[in-house]
């Protein structure tokens, strides 16, 4: 504090401030004006389960190539648009994306395939989603338990009894309910019980961590939790086929990452889909 108030030292603090937060309001104006030219993307990333050995569905993920081969990452992306409220156009554009591929996809020989799409706690406090979703699933004939809204943790703690109106009006529509990054959070178990999840997803974090002192026991408890609440569980960021094996051990049901395949392009996903047709 005292180094702040410090005159040279404001001068700096608040150039440095200034600077960046210039940056992103210029990163801002890129992704609007990017979104208006099409250069947002889904990719799709499949998920399998390993308990039933069969492909359980898909994860909706966003990208940006902002210029050619050159990526955004969404873990920068996707918190600017949050903070700019930018995110309920872009939300919005991406359920109706992965729905109408959806679609495609059960008219498509995969009749049984299922799609994951990440929703933002600013999303839930939309007053037209229940009905923008409602609209969408007449519109693509989608049964909706084909249809999962991933929510993450700390989302479902902000404004939780107004949230849960909302993640329960969902569950009215018939559609799934994930809790996402799984264990990155605060939230209490009362929380967990209380929302009307139909899985969590143990955040890769904890994969990348198995084999440090307890790491594979917070595993166990975490999927045996899930399960205790009736819950399916999907673990995330899954590289190689060790870990695959030990969370098959350990009783998970699902699981994601590049081992098993990377977020694809709609352009190759129908190819990846009839090479692993066995699945
Ligand atoms: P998430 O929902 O937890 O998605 C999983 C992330 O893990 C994705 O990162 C995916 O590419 C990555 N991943 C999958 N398998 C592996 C693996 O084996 N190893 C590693 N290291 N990573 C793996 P991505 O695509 O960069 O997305 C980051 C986050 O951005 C997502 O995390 C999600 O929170 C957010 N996001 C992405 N698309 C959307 C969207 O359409 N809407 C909203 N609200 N958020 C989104
Ligand atoms: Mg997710
Ligand atoms: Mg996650
Ligand atoms: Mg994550």
């Amino acid at each position: 504090l005292a180094k702040l108030n410090h005159r040279g030292g404001t001068l700096i603090y608040k150039k440095e401030m200034l600077s960046y937060a210039k940056k992103r309001l210029q990163r801002l104006e890129e992704l609007r004006y990017d979104f208006v030219k099409q250069k947002i993307f889904l990719a799709y990333q499949p998920i399998y389960n390993i308990q039933k050995k069969r492909l359980s569905g898909l994860e909706a993920l966003m990208r940006w190539e902002h210029k050619e081969g050159e990526f955004v990452s969404p873990t920068e992306f996707i918190p600017l648009a949050e903070q700019s409220g930018f995110i309920n156009r872009l939300g919005r554009w991406a359920i109706l994306q992965a729905l109408e591929k959806l679609n495609w996809l059960h008219n498509s020989g995969w009749p049984n395939i299922k799609m994951a799409i990440n929703l933002s706690v600013l999303q839930l406090q939309q007053p037209d989603l229940i009905t923008e979703l409602t609209n969408a699933i007449q519109e693509f004939n989608i049964p909706p338990e084909y249809i999962e809204l991933e929510i993450t943790e700390s989302v479902a703690m902000k404004d939780f009894e107004q949230n849960l109106k909302v993640l329960n009006e969902l569950k009215k529509l018939g559609i799934k309910l994930a809790l996402d990054d799984f264990g990155t959070g605060f939230s209490s178990l009362s929380f967990l019980r209380d929302l009307p999840i139909d899985r969590i997803k143990i955040d890769k974090h904890f994969i990348q961590n198995i084999d440090l002192i307890g790491g594979k026991e917070f595993i166990e408890l975490i999927i045996q939790l899930g399960h205790t609440l009736d819950m399916s569980v999907t673990a995330e960021g899954i590289e190689t086929i060790e870990q695959l094996n030990r969370l098959h051990s350990l009783n998970c049901d699902c699981i994601q990452g590049f081992y098993f395949a990377k977020p694809m392009a709609k352009e190759i996903l129908l190819n990846w889909l009839n090479e692993h047709s066995n699945l």
